[in-house]
């Protein structure tokens, strides 16, 4: 008897083994077994040979006839050749390398023959067909034949080397001799309280189903189990960051906070209040706070941030915010300096007069080795109250004298990995608290499957007096004079005093796309950021200052190019999605993005909240090549017609798989989720979350529960070297 981790050579012998691992990666028993088929396809009621066609799926009922076998003429290898006849017709079956079948196949032998008619040479033919012979003393059992005729073939993503007719043959082997009581993630006590069957049944339902009724059992069964370890996880953590310390920031009346709300330009609005008032109970709290803010492009979120970054310093505390990009992090220095104005300290000394400030350091990749010394100093001595880096550099070697707040910008999956190396920078003992903020609204089951081990602040509305932006889908192709219309759009806006964006899906010609994009469809012919600045600044919009963007160009030129931006002495930026997230430049009021369908609908909808961020109305121009009534332009359509990005987000995720939601890329893995949709699933993580939580209060050490501990390490395992990877 053989379990899940017995090596599959063991059981369908070596060479097998090879092609199942070299074509699919599958090594273990348990590799195969969730090697699922991705449809079944029914044999076919039974059929007369006469009237049958090509490419349908029969079952026949026949008796053999003659038995050839050959050498095959132009290959290597033998042709094993079946002749049946059912009294209506004759048919030839054909089986390649597989002599041995002519000791159960000869002729006089009744069977039921099924498989897809092909045609060879003229003559119709089933190629390897799977068959039942009717036991030699027994009449052909018409009852056991319809149910022959009736049962569902498995069919497997497959490779020409190794076709889907293989695994079924595999599947059979494995099942045999497989052990009843092999266990996943649920216990037997769980399994009969949903009413599942056993982990074994399930397999054999999937694998080798008699009705639709065992597979949907089984499927509910596979991703039950999926929803279930992974919130067991989250559980897990949530109940370790309850048992762990932190240091208490509670609101002072008087300090940096206080000074900086006096000189706030603009009231708070409800959200921000209510949300302030969230992270405020939370850091006053001795236990680090795990919070994610999400809120709509344009909503705010920053000045939520700041007001947690003074209350901690006014505790003496540090915070650092940690931005995906370089020109991300320089802007939110940039415009954090400037909000906080006089209350920015040049040295972080004590000011003798008792005015409250504090120092704010950048700390970048790019930055200079001199510059980046004094800023490393600044954070490990404490005189920075506030650094402001990118994700990567500050996995280094940054240390703090009291890192009391990490705030993560723009980030959606903020892993264990990363909070343990920043528990690493805090007080011993203690955890820093942390807020990750993300403008990618997510529903809520998503937000429970990827964030369940954090809390969630929404921030709905966006600050008074913003008009709305309008968008519009350009077919370029369709009205060519649409097209020309954009360009002198743009040039009006700039006449008026504003500025715009183009945004391209690529640096150049022949570059792949930038970062960011999660789009790897082809790239061929589609538009670039260098031929687009040159077609634009000498012909439609020449005699305006268009400079372009992207993200091969150095540090400090990029910095340079945003810095202009921000201050007006450009009018027209040509750039890739490195201006999706965060940036923000009040004055920029258009927006056209070419070829947009080859962006994700989420990332359109962040791209457009780049402008109509001020007092001016935004308009956003979907120019496109895709054709009307296509599924990219219904794409298009719908961000235009909404500008609610949870709906957007929704119609995003449908047509993603959730690697992709929980930044799993590759999919395959041990622990990865294989059958779960979060979108589809939302009501089974739900109850998954449920039992999961139920089961840890019981048992919140996984002592009684040790095949779901096991299946717990191997979900952290994958997590671990996924982070390895992209470190
Ligand atoms: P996001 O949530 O997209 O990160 P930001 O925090 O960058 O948004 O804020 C967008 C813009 O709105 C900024 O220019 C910011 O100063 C401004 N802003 C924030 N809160 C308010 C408010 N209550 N009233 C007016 N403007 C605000
Ligand atoms: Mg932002």
């Amino acid at each position: 008897m053989h379990s899940l981790s017995t090596p599959l050579k063991e059981i369908v012998g070596s060479q097998t083994a090879t092609s199942l691992s070299k074509a699919f990666g599958l090594k273990t028993v348990e590799d195969a077994l969730r090697h699922f088929p991705h449809r079944y396809a029914l044999r076919g009621e039974l059929t007369e040979m006469q009237g049958l066609k090509v490419d349908e799926q029969v079952t026949i009922m026949a008796a053999i006839t003659s038995v050839t076998n050959r050498p095959m003429k132009q290959k290597r290898g033998s042709i094993l050749e079946v002749t049946v006849s059912d009294g209506t017709g004759k048919l030839k079956l054909t089986f390649f390398n597989q002599a041995w079948r002519e000791r159960e196949l000869v002729a006089g032998r009744s069977g039921l023959f099924s498989g897809k008619i092909t045609e060879f040479k003229g003559t119709r033919q089933l190629a390897h067909p799977t068959y039942m012979l009717i036991p030699t003393d027994e009449e052909p059992n018409v009852e056991a034949a319809a149910a022959f005729a009736r049962a569902l073939i498995p069919v497997y993503p497959a490779t020409s080397t190794f076709p889907s007719w293989r695994f079924e043959r595999t599947m059979d082997l494995i099942l045999e001799g497989l052990d009843p009581l092999i266990k996943d993630g649920l216990s037997p006590e769980i399994e009969s309280q949903q009413g599942f069957t056993s982990l074994h049944q399930a397999f054999v339902d999937i694998h080798s189903p008699e009705n639709h009724g065992q597979i949907a059992r089984a499927r509910e069964r596979f991703i039950f189990e999926e929803a279930f370890v992974y919130q067991t996880v989250l559980g897990i953590r949530r109940i370790e960051t309850e048992k762990s310390n932190a240091i208490a920031r509670p609101v002072r009346k008087e300090g940096l906070l206080a000074d900086f709300d006096q000189i706030l330009p603009f009231k708070l609005t409800d959200g921000q209040v209510q949300v302030c008032t969230e992270i405020f109970d939370d850091i006053s709290n001795a236990h680090p706070m795990h919070r994610l803010l999400q809120g709509e492009v344009g909503s705010g979120k920053t000045i939520c941030a700041l007001r947690a970054m003074l209350s901690v310093i006014d505790n003496g505390g540090q915070a650092a915010l940690l931005a995906p990009t370089e020109v991300l992090a320089g802007q939110h220095f940039r415009s954090i300096v400037s909000m906080l104005g006089s209350l920015v300290s040049k040295d972080g000394l004590f000011d003798p007069l008792g005015k409250h400030s504090t120092q704010v350091t950048l700390l970048t990749g790019s930055m200079s080795a001199p510059a980046k010394r004094e800023a490393l100093l600044a954070a490990a001595s404490g005189s920075a109250g506030i650094v402001i880096g990118t994700h990567a550099i500050f996995q280094d070697k940054v240390q703090f004298a009291d890192l009391g707040l990490v705030v993560v910008d723009e980030q959606h999956r903020f892993g264990v990995e990363q909070r343990a190396a920043l528990a690493a920078k805090s007080i011993e003992g203690t955890k820093p608290h942390v807020l990750v903020m993300t403008a990618t609204p997510i529903p809520r089951t998503v937000a429970m499957t990827v964030f369940g081990d954090l809390e969630i602040s929404t921030l709905t509305e966006l600050p008074a007096g913003r008009i709305p932006i309008t968008t519009h889908v350009v077919p370029a192709q369709e009205k060519p004079s649409h097209l020309q219309r954009v360009w002198q759009r743009i040039g009006e806006e700039v006449s008026k005093g504003h500025q715009a964006y183009v945004v391209c899906p690529k640096i150049s010609a022949q570059t792949q796309t930038d970062e960011n994009s999660d789009t790897e469809i082809e790239i061929k012919g589609r538009a670039n950021v260098e031929e687009m600045f040159h077609f634009l600044s000498t012909g439609p919009l020449a005699g305006l200052k268009v400079a372009q963007l992207h993200g091969a160009l150095a540090s400090d030129i990029k910095d340079d190019v945003m810095q202009s931006f921000s201050r007006g002495e450009i009018d027209v930026l040509i750039a890739t999605t490195v201006i999706e997230v965060g940036v923000d430049v009040p004055n920029a009021s258009v927006m056209a993005i070419v070829d947009a369908e080859y962006f994700g609908v989420s990332q359109l909808h962040q791209l457009r909240g780049r402008v109509g961020r001020g007092k001016v109305p935004g308009l956003c121009l979907l120019v496109t090549n895709s054709e009307a009534d296509s599924p990219s332009r219904a794409r298009l359509d719908a961000v235009a017609s909404t500008l609610d990005g949870f709906e957007l987000s929704r119609i995003d995720l449908e047509q993603r798989r959730e690697g992709d939601v929980l930044g799993t890329s590759q999919s395959g893995r041990k622990s990865g989720l294989r059958m779960l949709q979060v979108v589809r699933d939302e009501n089974v993580i739900i109850k998954a979350r449920d039992v999961a939580w139920q089961l840890l209060k019981i048992d919140p050490e996984l002592q009684n529960n040790l095949s779901l501990a096991k299946r717990i390490k191997e979900v952290e395992q994958d997590e671990k070297s996924e982070y390895l990877e992209k470190a």
